[in-house]
């Protein structure tokens, strides 16, 4: 893998006040400047970084988002947006010829599942989905549209029903990726409500692909989302994900480029892994 296709993922805010029990967020960094942002857009651009991520917290939260990915794109980024989909049909016009990917979660369909797995305030979240996957067929839709599902104690009984209902909206996705639980950051307090065991996961996810062979479902387990992606935090702080808790690998706006890429592209396992859990980014095409 070399720079032009790992994809980092950039929070621009930890800010979310959606309480989810599985968040791994680091919450409580300050948000940078639109200004400062951008130029680190830039400086990524001339590093020789091509595909970015727009994370968060809740990067739609922020009212200027558009302005990034607009910018990102602008200057021949492939961009990826990972939101909870609530603002996604309004913003949608402005997104379509900027956007590639948009990564929108659902865990369960129903109130109670997705109450138990997030929070009060996600448990219509399957009611999003719906909308959405309703709303694009008559709108001229470009962008990729992934899913993204954790599997936890709270919903590992019920994923063949949440493929099939999925299913049965009248827009296809072109991905779904389906998590085992990490307890990483807040998620880390509610272990004991949703850990799930790696052969447990692993035995039902070979199921359900194979109970719905025409949807695009691929999964990674704890430890092969381990150290498999680069995320740079809203400080501008790169780390990666490591166990429990996050690895510092530098700054990309006070270390030099040289440093940068010597600490993430100088480590194999980090290079394989990312490799490994990207490989549906790929077999699309992107926006130029
Ligand atoms: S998981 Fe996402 S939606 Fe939930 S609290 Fe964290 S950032 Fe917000």
């Amino acid at each position: 893998m070399d720079i032009s296709n790992l994809l980092l993922d950039f929070r621009i805010t930890s800010h979310c006040n959606l309480g989810c029990d599985l968040c791994f967020r680091n919450p409580g960094i300050k948000d940078s400047s639109l200004s400062s942002a951008l130029n680190v857009i830039e400086r990524m651009y001339k590093m020789g970084f091509r595909r970015i991520g727009f994370t968060g917290g809740e990067p739609t939260s922020r009212d200027d988002f558009i302005n990034m990915i607009e910018y990102a794109k602008q200057m021949g980024f492939m961009t990826y947006l990972s939101t909870v989909g609530h603002r996604f049909t309004m913003d949608h016009e402005r997104l379509n010829s900027i956007l590639d990917w948009v990564g929108i979660p659902i865990d369960g369909i129903d109130r109670h599942v997705n109450s138990e797995i997030r929070s009060d305030k996600m448990s219509n979240q399957h009611r999003v989905i719906k909308n959405i996957l309703t709303w694009l067929p008559d709108n001229n839709n470009r962008i990729n549209i992934k899913l993204t599902t954790v599997v936890s104690q709270s919903n590992i009984n019920m994923l063949s029903d949440i493929v099939s209902w999925v299913e049965a909206l009248p827009y296809k996705i072109q991905a779904w990726r389906f998590y085992q639980f990490c307890p990483l950051g807040v998620g880390k307090e509610k272990r004991d409500k949703l850990e799930i065991n790696t052969d447990l996961f692993t035995y039902k996810m070979k199921i359900l692909k194979k109970q719905h062979p025409g949807t695009p479902i691929s999964w990674a387990t704890f430890e092969e989302r381990d150290k498999a992606n680069v995320v740079m935090e809203p400080n501008f702080d790169i780390i990666i994900p490591d166990g429990e808790n996050y690895t510092l690998l530098g700054n990309m706006l006070t270390n030099s480029p040289e440093e940068i890429i010597d600490a993430i592209f100088g480590n194999n396992e980090i290079m394989q892994k990312c490799e490994n859990n990207r490989f549906w980014l790929d077999e699309r095409e992107f926006i130029v």
